[in-house]
Parts: C-alpha cells; sequence; structure tokens
C-alpha cells in the first residue's frame, strides 16, 4: 500500500458509506513493500490529511524481512515515520511484520513510548512478540491462515486475552479452509472466527461479539455488530 491506493481506499470507503455509514473504513499507510518509494516529505502531509478526513489508523506499515522488496533501512525509516505520524494524529497502527522481530519489537516500544496502541495484523509470529505487543496495550488479529491444514499453533490463538483479540479476512489473500486458494473476501471470516472459538473453547458467537466489539475500540468505529 502506498499513498495512491490510500486515497482509493478512502474513496472506496466513502462510496460505500454514503448510504449505509459505517459499511467500510479505511486507513492510511505506506506497506513495508512500499518503502523504497517513500518520500517522507511528500507522502506524510497526503497521509496526514486523509488521516484528518477520515481514515482510521495508520496502515498497514511495519517490516518485511521476508520477502526484502524495500531495503530494511528504508522500511525501518517508514515505520518510525509512520509511528510519529500516528503519535501525532491519535491514531492506532496496524503493523505487518514478517521475519523481523527484534526490529518490530524495538519499534512497538518506540511507539508505546510516544503513547501509540496498535494491532499485530495477520499474526504468526513467535508467542515472544506477542507478548512483547500485548505488554504494551496492544491487539493481535488473525486471519485465515489458522485454518490451514499446516497451522500448528493453537496455543498462540489461546495466549491473546479476550479483550484484545482481533480477526481479518486480509482479502484478497488467504481465504480461510474451506475457500482456500479462491480470492478471498470478508463474508468468510466466520471460518476464522470458528477455529478460534474451536481452540479458546468459546462459542464462535462469542468470539464474533467480543472481536466486533474490540475493533470498534482501538480503532474508534461506530457500526451495528450483528
Ligand atoms: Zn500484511
Amino acid at each position: 500500500m502506498c499513498v495512491g491506493e490510500s486515497v482509493a481506499a478512502a474513496e472506496l470507503a466513502a462510496r460505500y458509506s454514503a448510504d449505509n455509514p459505517g459499511f467500510v473504513f479505511a486507513t492510511a499507510g505506506i506497506h513495508p513493500h512500499d518503502a523504497a518509494g517513500f518520500d517522507a516529505s511528500s507522502d506524510v502531509p497526503r497521509l496526514r490529511e486523509l488521516l484528518r478526513e477520515s481514515a482510521v489508523a495508520v496502515g498497514e506499515c511495519g517490516l518485511d524481512y521476508h520477502y526484502d522488496n524495500s531495503p530494511r533501512g528504508r522500511q525501518r525509516a517508514a515505520f518510525a515515520a509512520q509511528i510519529a505520524l500516528a503519535a501525532e494524529m491519535h491514531k492506532p497502527l496496524i503493523v505487518h511484520t514478517r521475519d523481523a522481530e527484534e526490529d518490530t519489537r524495538g519499534m512497538i516500544s518506540e511507539a508505546h513510548t510516544a503513547g501509540v496502541l496498535g494491532v499485530l495484523h495477520c499474526y504468526t509470529g513467535s508467542p515472544a512478540l506477542a507478548r512483547h505487543a500485548l505488554d504494551a496495550g496492544w491487539s493481535i488479529s488473525f486471519s485465515g491462515i489458522i485454518t490451514f491444514k499446516k497451522w500448528s499453533e493453537d496455543d498462540l490463538l489461546r495466549l491473546v486475552p479476550e479483550d484484545r483479540l482481533m480477526v481479518e479476512s486480509d482479502s484478497p489473500y488467504l481465504a480461510p479452509v474451506p475457500n482456500r486458494g479462491k480470492r478471498n473476501e470478508p463474508a468468510w471470516v466466520p471460518h476464522t472466527i470458528a477455529k478460534l472459538a474451536l481452540a479458546r473453547g468459546a462459542t464462535p458467537r462469542h468470539i464474533a461479539a467480543v472481536t466486533a466489539t474490540n475493533t470498534q475500540r482501538l480503532f474508534g468505529l461506530a457500526f451495528e455488530a450483528a
């Protein structure tokens, strides 16, 4: 995600929310894959404008040392600039982290010092990094990956306290079983909720309710939870 895509997201949210307020919300940020093209002097003011007008969070931003699509130094610089912007605008962060645990720990601490909350999205990292984020007051979000046959980290699904648990589609990627491999859509999040419920010994209805409440709280959203 770059600034142009952040603008497109804001337009999409405005279009769908015109008749149905709260149907779609947008965020604004620079993905680590796009950090090489990040230019603070032009991009930060445009992101600031989107956050002032409608975007509910900064992100997704973060670090991806798995694909290394952008140089790591540029990834850290873009992430640091977005932490500062989140602090300035009093918005939460949506953080992508892959194979970058040590630096992600440091960035979460930096955000914590600046009074910024966030969520580790589509989380598949270590229990230690999850605990570090939780200690900073952050939330953890799980995607369809937890329904895959190769997933074996149910302890991670139980580690997150109920008031910090979130779910997501990560559409169009990572469609949950039984739709794995198809183009994902938010309508399939209940499959991820069902897996979380099973692992935690709760009902899907309960997990759906708490994750909706947690999402509303972190992003300051107004919508009717089903
Ligand atoms: Zn991501």
